[in-house]
């Protein structure tokens, strides 16, 4: 299988990251680690060849499965505001490309990622370039239920668009972590976080406006 067999990263890719992550610091991403996980990620890797000029355009793509790869302004953006430290422990809903998974990694988190998709769960567990990130665990699963077995977690971060806060994933949630998700329907999304207090009590900031695909329930064969 194509996504199976490791591909070139030449200096072309390199020079398309770094004009990548300037047009990311002009559109106001200040986190510098962020910024270095993007840069040293060959986002080409998780998109078809077919795509692999315009990988480095600040746009979401197409994957298989009918999903798509984020936006990396997005991508760079729901980072930021998770505040990433060494050994986080991160609950991801939306496993998709793997790419967002990657950047949490890369910022030394260790990263739970659920896809409901199986197909999709499928073709990423051959993906070659995974292997570079033992810190990521997979799981096919429905993201509105989470880990419980592995809870709680220090972050979540959900990249499909939620048309409510699941209340299982703020259960899942350690007092003092933070939770970062796009709510609204398909006319659009406020992207929310939430900070969980030390007693339990969750502050919630409104922010900017997005566009996801639909956090669905229950799992897909
Ligand atoms: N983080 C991804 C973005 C993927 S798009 C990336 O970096 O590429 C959103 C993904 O969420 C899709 O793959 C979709 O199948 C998945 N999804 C939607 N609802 C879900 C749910 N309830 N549980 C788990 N995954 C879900």
């Amino acid at each position: 299988m194509l996504h199976s067999k490791p591909r070139e990263d030449n200096y072309l890719h390199k020079g398309l990251r770094k004009q990548l992550v300037q047009v990311l610091r002009d559109k106001g991403i200040r986190d510098e680690r962020v910024l270095a996980a993007i840069e040293s990620i060959p986002r080409h890797f998780f998109l078809d060849p077919a795509f692999e000029r315009i990988a480095y355009e600040d746009r979401a793509f197409p994957i298989a499965a009918n999903q798509t790869i984020s936006q990396p302004y997005t991508v760079a953006y729901q980072t930021q505001l998770l505040e990433i430290k060494k050994f986080d422990k991160i609950l991801e809903i939306g496993t998709g490309s793997a790419y967002q998974a990657c950047v949490l990694a890369e910022l030394g988190s260790m990263v739970y990622t659920i896809e409901r998709q199986k197909a999709l769960y499928d073709f990423v567990g051959q993906f070659f370039f995974l292997k570079n990130y033992p810190n990521i665990k997979r799981f096919y699963g429905d993201g509105y239920e989470g880990l419980p077995s592995f809870a709680p977690f220090d972050k979540v971060i959900i990249t499909a668009a939620a048309p409510f806060i699941p209340p299982k994933l703020v259960e899942q949630l350690k007092p003092g972590g933070i939770m970062v998700v796009p709510v609204g329907d398909d006319s659009g999304q406020k992207m929310m976080r939430l900070t969980k207090k030390p007693d339990g009590s969750v502050q919630e900031e409104v922010l900017g406006d997005f566009i996801f695909v639909p956090m669905l329930e229950g799992k897909n064969k």
